[in-house]
């Protein structure tokens, strides 16, 4: 069974009281890690502060990306290493921000997530629809496959640790989510790719989320389709309110 996993991508906002605050606010009212996963990504600078302050409760840390190598001569970096030694469970990979700002390739992308997996934490890897896919004669196809170039050299052992975030560009802070069908036919390419990859069994543990102007509004109704195990949430996760809505979407 796969757990849902529903999680905050802050991105750069809010500033350290904040994010303190918004721990302190979450952390007791949040569901056990077996009926739902629960995690925030932040920034680096907010790290050790809120896995100090989580430590008792079901919320796991993220960070939003780290480098490749362990540690060495690379100026501005975070290493990976560093994330695992102050407690960090997820690191996001290939957010679209970081392909389209900071010209991040899916070959940097595979040897993060090889060196995340490497320091134990588990990546969430996002797939940026802008890049990927296309609807011939009904069916779903990748232009580009960045589910295959992420994960080479990945094992069929290490897939259990490894999460993909299918985050359609156009819906990203937009206010304009994908549909329903639009997110799910994502999704399910994801879980096909991974199936043809490794194996149906290996498809069938890996969890994918949906991310792009995901609401209170329309958490449920995602939540629903068969593939999508969980959202990545950026807006609607700031404020500590907003995000517990999120996670009470069954009600
Ligand atoms: P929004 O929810 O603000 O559209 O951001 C989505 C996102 O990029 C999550 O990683």
């Amino acid at each position: 069974m796969r757990i849902p996993f529903i999680a905050g991508n802050w991105k750069m906002n809010l500033t350290l009281s904040e994010a303190e605050n918004f721990v302190k606010i979450v952390s007791g009212r949040l569901p056990d890690a077996d009926q739902i996963e629960t995690a925030i990504a932040a920034s680096p600078l907010f790290l050790p502060s809120m896995i100090k302050l989580s430590k008792d409760s079901p919320l796991k840390i993220a960070a939003q990306n780290c480098f490749y190598k362990d540690n060495g001569a690379y100026t501005g970096e975070v290493s990976p290493m560093t994330l695992k030694d102050i407690g960090v469970s997820y690191v996001i990979l290939g957010h679209s921000e970081r392909r389209r700002y900071f010209h991040e390739t899916n070959k940097m992308i595979n040897l993060k997530v090889l060196s995340v997996l490497k320091n134990g934490m588990s990546p969430i890897i996002g797939c940026d629809e802008k890049m990927s896919k296309i609807k011939s004669n009904h069916h779903m196809k990748w232009l580009d496959n960045p589910v295959s170039e992420a994960l080479r050299g990945v094992s069929a052992e290490d897939m259990s640790k490894v999460l993909i975030a299918y985050e359609p560009s156009w819906a990203i802070g937009t206010g304009r989510a994908a549909s329903k069908e639009e997110a799910e036919d994502g999704c399910s390419l994801i879980r096909t790719t991974i199936s043809e990859l490794y194996s149906p069994q290996i498809a069938d543990q890996v969890r994918i989320l949906y991310g792009g102007s995901v609401s209170d509004k329309n958490v449920a109704n995602l939540m629903q389709c068969h593939d999508i195990d969980g959202v990545l949430a950026g807006k609607a996760s700031l404020q500590p309110e907003k995000f517990l809505k999120l996670l009470n979407y069954q009600k």
